[in-house]
């Protein structure tokens, strides 16, 4: 986890939709005082969330995923809701929306599930060690939630509203091909002109636009498909934010 995550997804959301250099530098001095005031916080929100296991097959982690995920966004101004997935294990989804100020329809993805099995924290506990933190699904994807909450705090207590819609989108069946949201987030990604999906990766962009947040062709409108989305060649629709 690097500090400079959480700028980069909000100076993503505010690029989408100021569309304007100048605006963006000015941004980023302050929004990276305000991220290296939010590293802390975002630290203990991924240890909260790293505690609660919440494999794929676990509905009982899963909704203290859900708990605590929609407390967190409604204390953010949210109008919250659960939907129940139509396949699989049965867990809820969280699906959060702001109603804003501009003109934009923009969403974020990232999921609640990992691929670990319940007592993992036995055998591999959270642990910090030097500027490594380590924890049964830290990276993939509690990372990528984290980052969201975060960023969306530093983006409130800046009063950034210059979107129609944010909507937030967090499933609880991603690691086994989200076989009963998969459907719901295309149907919800539909509705937005942008999607960012907030999964913590590696990997060099699989797409030309990726990363940037600008041009057509980045927020032009493309069906979005249920894989993983550090497993696929991802539409230029879906931005990988947290790189
Ligand atoms: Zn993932």
């Amino acid at each position: 986890m690097k500090p400079r995550l959480i700028p980069l997804l909000a100076l993503l959301l505010l690029g989408l939709v100021s569309g304007s250099a100048t605006a963006l530098a000015a941004a980023d001095e302050k929004l990276k005082a305000a991220a290296e005031q939010e590293k802390a916080p975002l630290i203990q929100t991924l240890h909260d969330m790293v505690m609660i296991e919440s494999g794929s097959s676990d509905v009982e982690g899963l909704k203290k995923m859900a708990d605590f995920t929609e407390g967190r966004l409604k204390t953010l101004g949210a109008t919250t809701e659960r939907r129940k997935t139509t396949a699989g294990a049965g867990a809820d989804m969280v699906i959060a929306t702001f109603e804003g100020t501009g003109t934009r329809k923009l969403m974020l993805i990232a999921h609640m599930d990992t691929v670990y099995l319940r007592g993992i924290l036995a055998a591999e506990p959270y642990h910090v060690d030097g500027t490594r933190i380590y924890g049964p699904g830290i990276a993939d994807d509690k990372g990528g939630i984290a980052v969201v909450l975060h960023a969306l705090k530093i983006l409130k207590d800046a009063g950034w509203r210059d979107y129609a819609k944010l909507t937030v989108s967090f499933n609880p069946d991603e690691e086994v091909g989200s076989i009963g949201s998969g459907e719901i987030i295309s149907a919800l990604a539909d509705q937005h002109d942008v999607v960012l999906s907030c999964e913590p990766t590696a990997a060099p962009p699989a797409a030309e636009h990726e990363t940037r947040g600008s041009g057509r062709a980045a927020r032009r409108p493309r069906r979005w498909k249920s894989q993983g989305a550090h497993r696929m060649p991802a539409p230029r629709r879906i931005v990988g934010a947290t790189r």
